[in-house]
């Protein structure tokens, strides 16, 4: 190139940071690795390492999230048509155990018989903690006692959800589903793909936006957003029920385009569609919190923090706010559930076999959003679907997201565990924010028996099959010790030069991994070819 180039010119180029963000993007590597340092504790020798900074969405690192939704999808394949228990029975407690929990029984007998006499019970009490130490120490999982040490409420209103109108079955400890013959004496094990979708709040248009915004019931929307993993939650203790064994899922909780939310659910063993139907229809989740009708401070007129008595006080009268727990125990027998949580009539429900085609395309919509945030999922991009965002937003800002939340102070309650600098409004839980929609759950469910296995064993199965690709010696763990670089220490690497390393590894794994693959190619094709010798 010869002569003058303008600024218009240079700036028409892309900048070399932007190429290796690329070239990093393409190639899978990290774009924000962590710096760690490891030393080798029999000989001191100190290495740096780059260990990707495993970010599940893609506005944060895209490779990694890329990763991590492989990840998702690998644990989705290997649960939904399992054939055998993923998980064997636990074996009965052994002779220690069952010692430890003989006399925590004893122990509860002496205490509760000592409080009934009107004794003392603070040494059996006291005996009793040291017991569920040694309980634990013997390697039992959870609780002799779990209510032990929980303040007692005087009134619950637990117990105050209505049982569903569903036939009742006892819940057998088998998770896997029925399996079906055919003519030709194959077997098949058929499990299903369910969506279950939220009510409608009003008539919406093709892009997902009311037709007359003035109707539109935002505030049912937020309510529900905002409890949908309870209601979904009841919905699985109902097919459980119904189906009479543990029924397993992986489900996934999305957007739909009019921004309510929406679960995929991938599930072991089979219903009909009447039998959805009936549990969708029996299904509901009541939240049984203090009324929100009256608003009572608002604008400048707000709670005041004392701290002398630990809790707000109306600044008026200076009275104390009804605590969280006064607050639930005013809830009378005769009164209404705050909010009562049902799935739409809408469902959609389709049988899968293992291994077909319609197995991955299911589980491709299963993870095809789990790398974006639920407000990313759709773009709005008609001034419609903004303002459809906005009062959706709206209706969410004053919503309580919780007993904890900051807006329970708008209607005169103290939320629970009440701490100072709480301003209505401006809640700091997940499910006020825009790029939430008010679903400030979990996006993907799994349940534990799904395929017996955490995402880090999964994580586990894909390091162990890449080091005996690459025949790397299995690292000893425990002769390593890690710690983090600091921007302070001397052998800290800034961002660039981190990203510039994360790419020159990620290269090297891959010409490694190429290599290795030629090499298990030719050693298969050499046993295959009558000769001997690499065909
Ligand atoms: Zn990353
Ligand atoms: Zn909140």
């Amino acid at each position: 190139m010869t002569g003058r180039t303008t600024r218009a010119d240079r700036l028409a180029h892309p900048t070399t940071r932007d190429a290796i963000r690329a070239v990093a993007e393409n190639h899978g590597a990290c774009l924000h690795p962590i710096q760690l340092r490891r030393i080798n504790a029999d000989t001191g020798q100190t290495d740096q390492v780059l260990i990707p900074c495993g970010a599940t969405l893609a506005s944060k690192c895209p490779p990694c999230a890329e990763r991590a939704k492989v990840l998702r999808t690998a644990q989705c394949s290997e649960g939904w048509h399992l054939d055998t228990e993923p998980i064997a029975d636990p074996p009965p407690p052994d002779e220690v155990q069952a010692m430890w929990v003989e006399h925590r029984a004893q122990a509860q007998a002496m205490r509760d018989q000592a409080e009934a006499a009107g004794q003392g019970t603070a040494e059996l009490d006291e005996l009793i903690g040291d017991l569920d130490q040694e309980i634990s120490r013997s390697g039992l999982r959870g609780k002799a006692d779990p209510a032990r040490s929980r303040p007692r409420r005087h009134r619950s209103t637990r117990g105050r959800q209505d049982a569903p109108d569903l036939p009742r079955r006892k819940v057998s400890p088998r998770t896997v589903g029925r399996t079906s013959t055919a003519r030709d004496g194959k077997t098949f094990r058929p499990s299903m793909f369910l969506t279950l979708t939220c009510p409608s709040y009003g008539r919406v248009d093709e892009n997902g936006t009311p037709v007359d915004p003035a109707s539109y019931d935002y505030a049912r929307a937020a309510r529900d957003a905002l409890h949908f993993a309870a209601l979904f939650d009841r919905f699985t203790q109902n097919l459980r029920r119904v189906l009479g064994y543990d029924v397993q899922y992986f489900a996934t909780i999305e957007p739909q385009k009019r921004l309510a939310p929406h679960v995929h659910i991938a599930m072991r063993g089979t219903l009909s569609r009447t039998e959805l139907r009936q549990i969708i229809a029996a299904t509901y989740h009541q939240v049984w919190w203090p009324s929100t009708d009256v608003v009572r401070f608002d604008g400048d007129y707000l709670p005041v923090w004392y701290d002398a008595r630990g809790g707000y006080v109306d600044p008026a009268t200076g009275e104390l706010l009804p605590t969280w727990d006064d607050a639930l125990d005013a809830i009378g027998p005769d009164d209404q559930p705050r909010h009562v949580a049902r799935f739409g009539a809408k469902f959609d429900a389709q049988g899968v076999l293992a291994g077909t085609k319609d197995s991955s395309r299911c589980i491709g919509y299963l993870t095809k959003y789990l790398t974006k945030q639920l407000g990313d999922c759709h773009h709005p991009d008609s001034d419609a679907q903004r303002e459809h965002v906005e009062r959706l937003a709206d209706a969410l800002r004053y919503e309580p997201c919780s007993p904890m939340c900051a807006n329970w102070l708008r209607y005169g309650v103290q939320p629970k565990n009440p701490r100072p600098g709480l301003v209505p409004g401006a809640c700091k839980g997940k499910a006020h924010r825009y790029d939430h929609l008010g679903y400030a759950g979990r996006r993907v469910l799994v349940s534990r028996k799904w395929s017996g296995k955490t995402l880090a064993d999964h994580r586990g199965d894909r390091q162990a099959w890449l080091t005996e690709m690459l025949g790397l010696p299995a690292a000893d763990p425990a002769r390593y010790r890690w710690e983090q670089v600091q921007p302070e220490d001397e052998d800290y690497l800034p961002p660039g030069r981190r990203l510039l390393r994360s790419v020159g590894d990620r290269l090297q794994w891959e010409n490694a991994l190429a290599e290795a693959r030629r090499r298990a190619q030719d050693a298969l094709s050499s046993e295959l070819s009558p000769t001997g010798r690499a065909a």
